[in-house]
């Protein structure tokens, strides 16, 4: 059996258009385009990579961004004086500050400054409690994007087994929060599990959010598994014909020839989680607005 590639890639593009198409409509009702604001400190490579393609998508769905690069000894004061002018802007509709931060910088005290309604990523505590108690706010893209992979391959996930590898805040628990509200039955497995590849045998559903090259083996996999691989990997120079390849935490091909659906690295999962961003910053812009928040989006 060769798995269906889930193409996440194409999944997104069809979800920024839409976006797209949304925030057009939205700034003939509001009379202002929809804005997010990316806030960097420091000039860590990736995360300018991640800031300019973020740029680069709000642009292209007829959104505004707001860039705002600030130099790595910026103090705790000057940042949280930052937030909280865009907390007031009401041009603004969804601030991100882009992770990790510098670090004589309080990371969760500058998430938290973030006015709980402008959160597009999700992460503040009241949005992570209301997702716990099954209240609208924002959800964090990565696992979004994860759980609309699935809903589109699977339709109703009601009595699916799901097994999710890693318990971050960012990623792991709120994909087990969102599979339990959309019905299944969830298993969160970490470093201290007890024999991983039992516990991912059983599952129907395995999302994979750990950070170790190709941990996923395919003799760990129930035959026709739906695999959303999340890692995100880049392999050391020293390794071979491989090196600085880009891998996920699923042994990809083997894995193909024993599920029935997996995400591929790239092009599966990294690519939705712009495309949630912008999601949920068209979202914001509805409530915020006042403007009724669009079917499907
Ligand atoms: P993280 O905060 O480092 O969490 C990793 C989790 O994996 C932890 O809960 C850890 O368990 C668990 N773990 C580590 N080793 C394990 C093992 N041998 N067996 C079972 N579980 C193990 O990572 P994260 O932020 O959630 O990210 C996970 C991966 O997703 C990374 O590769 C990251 O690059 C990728 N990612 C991709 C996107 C995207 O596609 N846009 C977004 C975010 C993250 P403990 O809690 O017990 O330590």
């Amino acid at each position: 059996m060769s798995a269906e590639r889930i193409d996440g890639k194409a999944f997104a593009a069809r979800l920024r258009e839409r976006v797209g198409a949304l925030a057009a409509e939205f700034e003939t009702q509001a009379g202002r385009k929809a804005g997010l604001a990316v806030v960097l400190v420091g000039e860590d490579p990736a995360s300018d990579v991640y800031v300019r393609s973020k740029n680069k998508a709000t642009l292209a769905a007829n959104m505004e961004s707001f860039e705002h690069r600030l130099p790595a000894d910026t103090s705790e004061a000057d940042l949280l004086a930052l937030v909280e002018r865009l907390n007031a802007d009401e041009a603004v509709d969804g601030i991100l500050v882009q992770l990790p931060l510098p670090g004589h910088l309080d990371e969760q005290a500058i998430i938290e400054a973030i006015a709980p309604d402008k959160d597009v990523d999700g992460f503040h505590v009241i949005n992570a409690g209301k997702l716990s108690v099954g209240r609208s706010g924002f959800v964090p893209c990565t696992p979004l994007g994860c759980m609309m992979l699935l809903a589109d391959r699977l339709g109703d996930l009601s009595g699916l087994e799901a097994v999710v590898i890693g318990r971050s805040n960012i990623v792991g628990k709120p994909m087990a929060q969102l599979l339990l509200d959309a019905n299944a039955t969830v298993t969160i497995a970490h470093s201290r599990t007890k024999n991983l590849p039992d516990v991912v045998r059983r599952a129907d559903i395995v999302v994979a959010a750990v950070g170790r090259p190709e941990m996923v083996r395919a003799d760990w996999l129930k035959d026709g598994a739906t695999v959303i691989d999340v890692g995100i990997n880049r392999l050391a120079p020293e390794t071979g014909a491989d090196k600085g390849r880009l891998v996920g935490d699923v042994a990809f091909e083997e894995a193909s020839a024993r599920a029935g659906a997996i995400t591929p690295v790239p092009g599966g999962v990294g690519p939705m989680t712009i495309a949630v961003l912008l999601r949920n910053t068209l979202v914001a812009a509805h409530r915020n607005a006042g403007l009724e928040v669009p079917e499907g989006l």
